[in-house]
């Protein structure tokens, strides 16, 4: 029901952070795993990490902002795997500025690499994923898709986007066996929150305060939640937006 030998998977930002845990989730289930970032020795390092262990990986450079390096992207991987199963739309940023003080420069990197990233990516897919006779897309969201925050408007604004982006998907293109979900991380430890800590006095505290399981979350936390939503067990779960938070969204 897991098992994803002979499905090719492309994780954006899989070099680092959440895209590596779940890069290694979907490797250690069986997929080919590609690792699809903008600095390429840090795609290379992911990869030799995964075929340390036995897994199979390649690293393809892309700007996810970037419409015809992403068709690129699509391109190359159905090239050298055969196929596309498995996208996964991780890559992402944040510029931590009130709306009275954030540039219209800054909102649109945020809203470019978080959200209009995810509609190219998947737009780009489609027609090898209808190919291969469906597929699955996992969008990543954030607490930030269901609270707002006011040190964040652009990235929550992006990150609510997602959600809605991925209802979209799922409806439009479940007939043709795709299914797309999108998962909401908690505070997950990673380099994006450890510049989060440095800027946020008493962030550290506060989450483990809030959140039920008392601890930051571990890239390895999102593992499970991507070989589940990329397998076969959930074909009938479709739209669905997924907290994966330590119960930091229920606590009132
Ligand atoms: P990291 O900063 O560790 O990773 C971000 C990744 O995105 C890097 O691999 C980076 O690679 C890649 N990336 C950024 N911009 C681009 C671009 N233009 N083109 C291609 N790749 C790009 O952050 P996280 O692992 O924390 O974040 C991953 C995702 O999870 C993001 O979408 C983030 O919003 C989300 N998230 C994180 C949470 C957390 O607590 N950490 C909580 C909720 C959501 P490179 O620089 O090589 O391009």
């Amino acid at each position: 029901m897991f098992d994803l030998h002979g499905k090719v998977a492309i994780v954006t930002g899989g070099n680092g952070g959440i895209g590596l845990g779940m890069a290694r989730g979907l490797a250690s289930a069986g997929a080919t795993v590609v690792i699809a970032a903008r600095n390429l020795e840090k795609s290379r390092a992911a990869v030799a990490e995964l075929k340390a262990r036995g897994w199979a990986a390649s690293a393809i450079p892309v700007d996810v902002t970037q419409d015809a390096a992403v068709n690129a992207l699509i391109t190359q991987t159905v090239e050298h795997h055969g196929r596309l199963d498995i996208l996964v739309n991780n890559a992402g940023t944040n510029i931590r500025q009130p709306a009275h003080d954030l540039t219209i420069a800054q909102w649109h990197t945020v809203i470019d690499t978080n959200l209009t990233s995810a509609f190219l990516c998947a737009k780009a897919a489609y027609p090898a994923l209808k190919r291969g006779g469906g597929g699955k897309i996992i969008n990543i969201g954030s607490m930030m898709s269901i609270f707002g925050a006011s040190f964040a408007p652009a990235y929550a604004a992006s990150k609510g986007g997602i959600v809605q982006l991925t209802r979209s998907l799922a409806s439009a293109w479940a007939r043709d066996n795709i299914q797309a979900n999108a998962v909401l991380p908690g505070w997950i430890d990673t380099d994006l929150t450890r510049g989060a800590r440095e800027q946020i006095p008493g962030l550290h505290e506060n989450v483990l305060r809030r959140t039920p399981a008392a601890r930051w979350g571990v890239i390895d936390d999102l593992a499970g939640i991507a070989v589940f939503l990329a397998s076969p067990a959930s074909d009938f779960v479709s739209g669905a937006a997924i907290p994966v938070d330590g119960g930091y969204s229920i606590q009132g």
